[in-house]
């Protein structure tokens, strides 16, 4: 065995590294928070995903600055028409693409990201406000500043001159917020996403941790068809209301069973284990209080862990529904709204490894490896066999709500955890 004497030539030429990134990126710090409050200025409220086009142009041309050859790749948000979840008012729905590296080069990396945010509780929101070292506003944490981090660790590690022959390749889709059908799918369906990648970082709000597995979602809608009638001539009718509630108890003790089966995944201490299934997040019915509801409906939608099969529970669920109409001879129906697979890459993979260490050396402190309680967009890559993780500046706890930010320092650190793990990675 050799003793380490060469530990302090190759800890040095990575700080020196880091240290250029730093000051590279210390540089800029007003151009990223102007970046910022540019884009959280741009009202890319998804549903229903208006102004996607105008965001993706805000992209193009600090893109374009930054020498990250962006182009706008327009795509159909034709799925709208079979799926009732995307909502089809995208508008103009499209990807941007950009490289940082040697185009068509030997090594390959994607830094992925999402434009679209989650509507405003109040239109200040589109307002950012920079106070005490942070950024307020819609879309800072979630993740509009992740995308920040992003184009600028990218920018960063081509410009040192980091990424050897190889190159990063960033995707920035327009509608996560809604099931990311649209934008990744596209990637996913016109062959976009190159399996043979050595790995693929998303700046989603992962609060300094390395979600390197997400859940899975299932959502489906039940129908329930009876026959109206009036008041009062109540038994001439069938009361779909009635028929629905009868469906819906097993599913309520199918969501309270699965709450009950835990990952083996570690997951944020606040976070429950257990898988999380939804009952009646929608219902409905009927045409007034007065007649027989001749229609009722009810929604369900889980967030399953990676361990399950989300096909077999599919079955399982409209097994269920199925068996509980048929005992009152009810007229049901189950569509099947939203199936994403869940998705893992094992935090003992050298992808994994690498990016922990990078972080170390960021942060002063290793990141703690944890499951996603949501879904992300990992799992587009991670179903090709590329190891794939959330990791950016933003904090889960207050994304999608009304005081969302995020910290400036924040997003420098993580800009340079992504450039120094592409420059580890190609370099
Ligand atoms: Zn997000």
């Amino acid at each position: 065995m050799t003793t380490p004497p060469m530990k302090p030539t190759t800890t040095k030429p990575a700080t020196d590294t880091a240290a250029r990134v730093r000051e590279w990126l210390d540089a800029r710090s007003e151009e990223m928070a102007e970046l910022l409050t540019l884009l959280v200025a741009v009202e890319s409220e998804n549903p229903p995903g208006r102004e996607l086009g105008h965001c993706a142009r805000v992209l193009r041309d600090a893109m374009d600055r930054l020498w990250l050859s962006p182009e706008i790749l327009p795509v159909t948000a034709a799925p709208a028409a079979t799926d009732p979840t995307t909502p089809s008012g995208l508008e103009e729905p499209c990807v941007v693409r950009g490289t940082a590296g040697t185009p068509d080069g030997e090594g390959l990396v994607y830094f992925h990201g999402h434009f679209d945010v989650v509507p405003v509780q109040d239109r200040g929101q589109f307002t950012a406000v920079r106070r005490d070292g942070r950024i307020i506003g819609r879309g800072t944490a979630d993740m509009k500043g992740g995308i920040v981090s992003m184009l600028y660790g990218a920018a960063a590690a081509q410009e040192l001159g980091l990424l050897g022959s190889g190159r990063v390749v960033l995707h920035l889709v327009c509608d996560e917020e809604t099931g990311s059908v649209v934008g990744a799918g596209h990637l996913r369906g016109a062959e976009l996403i190159d399996p043979a990648a050595l790995a693929m970082v998303t700046g989603e709000p992962s609060g300094g941790s390395i979600w390197n597995a997400a859940r899975g979602a299932l959502s489906l809608r039940v129908d329930v068809r009876g026959k109206e009638a009036h008041v009062g001539q109540a038994d001439r009718g069938v009361n779909a209301f009635q028929h629905m509630l009868h469906i819906a108890r097993p599913v309520e003790r199918y969501a309270t069973a699965m709450a009950e089966r835990h990952t083996a995944f570690p997951m944020a201490p606040e976070d429950a284990p257990g898988t999380m299934v939804v009952v009646g997040g929608l219902s409905g019915g009927g045409s007034n209080f007065n007649v027989v509801p001749g229609s009722a409906y009810f929604t369900v939608d889980g967030r399953y862990n990676p361990e399950e099969d989300l096909e077999a529970e599919a079955k399982r669920l409209t097994a269920l529904i199925d068996g509980a109409a048929r005992e009152i001879g009810a007229d049901a129906s189950v569509e099947i709204t939203q199936l994403q697979p869940p998705a893992a890459t094992s935090s003992g993979h050298p992808a994994a490894a690498a990016l922990a260490r990078v972080a170390s050396v960021v942060q002063g402190a290793r990141p703690r490896f944890e499951m996603c309680a949501g879904i992300l967009e990992t799992r587009w890559y991670a179903q090709l066999g590329i190891p794939a993780f959330g990791y950016g500046a933003g904090r889960l706890d207050v994304s999608h709500g009304p005081d969302e930010y995020v910290d400036e320092a924040a997003l420098r650190r993580c800009a340079e955890v992504y450039a120094l793990y592409a420059g580890e990675l190609l370099g």
